[in-house]
């Protein structure tokens, strides 16, 4: 066993309710019989019993669903060890904008320029979405709920080389992305691309899903293109607009 498997087996015991070791040496009862009475063929070698994976999405939401306010979700969140992508990362991304502003973005992963300032969309992508929510009246920097943002992301670690995150992250880290929204209480919910329309819709197609208002998290929710989409593609922003219009109408 490498050293995950064997911290998910502990962890497996703990929760199981184990919380004391009664011998004072280590038995390992899954090693092969010590002298077997001749080499047993390849058939018949003793198989490794497989030990339960621990859920990491049940140890997520065992850890999020005690927080009572957005810093110790981040805390609890920066403390989570299951998800690899924290070792890859160098900062810690939790938010960026006004919490309890009537309007909350969830974005996919931090990118370069967001590990390395610890703060959501601050790159090119970043630039694109504080020109399209201005367009309308809000933006991260504003004062009041009524026209501020609030600003997260599915992942709070940068996947690496950017790749995207694979459908065990995002079910790991889903429990925090859903306390935090429920902590944050935003009346509308925009989730920005196919990642986190994966998240908080369970779908994927943003080109067919864009525009039409759905639920996530017990919220009206606007999917939209993401505005790294839109850099590769402006003629899309036509569509971008005509969503920022309709979340407009609705916070009016
Ligand atoms: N793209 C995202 O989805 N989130 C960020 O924070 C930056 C780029």
């Amino acid at each position: 066993m490498g050293y995950w498997d064997m911290r998910a087996a502990l962890e497996w015991q703990v929760a199981m309710g184990a919380d004391e070791a009664i011998l004072d040496q280590p038995v390992n009862r899954y090693d092969a019989p010590a002298k077997p009475a001749e080499k047993p063929k390849p058939s018949q070698q003793p198989v490794q019993a497989e030990m339960p994976k621990v859920d990491a999405a049940i140890l997520a939401k065992q850890v999020a669903s005690p927080a009572e306010d957005l810093d110790s979700l981040a805390a609890a969140m920066r403390a989570f060890e299951e998800c690899e992508l924290k070792r890859g990362a160098r900062n810690f991304v939790f938010s960026d904008g006004l919490a309890g502003s009537r309007v909350m973005i969830i974005g996919e992963a931090p990118g370069r320029d967001e590990d390395i300032e610890g703060r959501p969309f601050v790159g090119r992508a970043g630039v694109l979405l504080d020109q399209m929510f201005a367009a309308i009246g809000l933006a991260r920097t504003n004062p009041t709920p009524d026209t501020a943002l609030y600003i997260t992301n599915v992942l709070p670690w940068r996947p690496p080389q950017n790749r995207d995150p694979s459908p065990e992250e995002i079910a790991m880290m889903l429990p925090f992305l859903e306390k935090h929204v429920a902590l944050a209480k935003p009346d509308f919910v925009v989730a920005m691309g196919n990642i986190a329309c994966q998240a908080v819709l369970g779908r994927r197609g943003i080109t067919r899903l864009r525009g039409q208002w759905s639920e996530a998290f017990d919220r009206p929710c606007l999917p939209m293109f993401h505005p790294a989409y839109l850099l590769r593609s402006p003629l899309a922003k036509r569509e971008a607009w005509a969503d920022l219009l309709s979340l407009k109408a609705r916070l009016a």
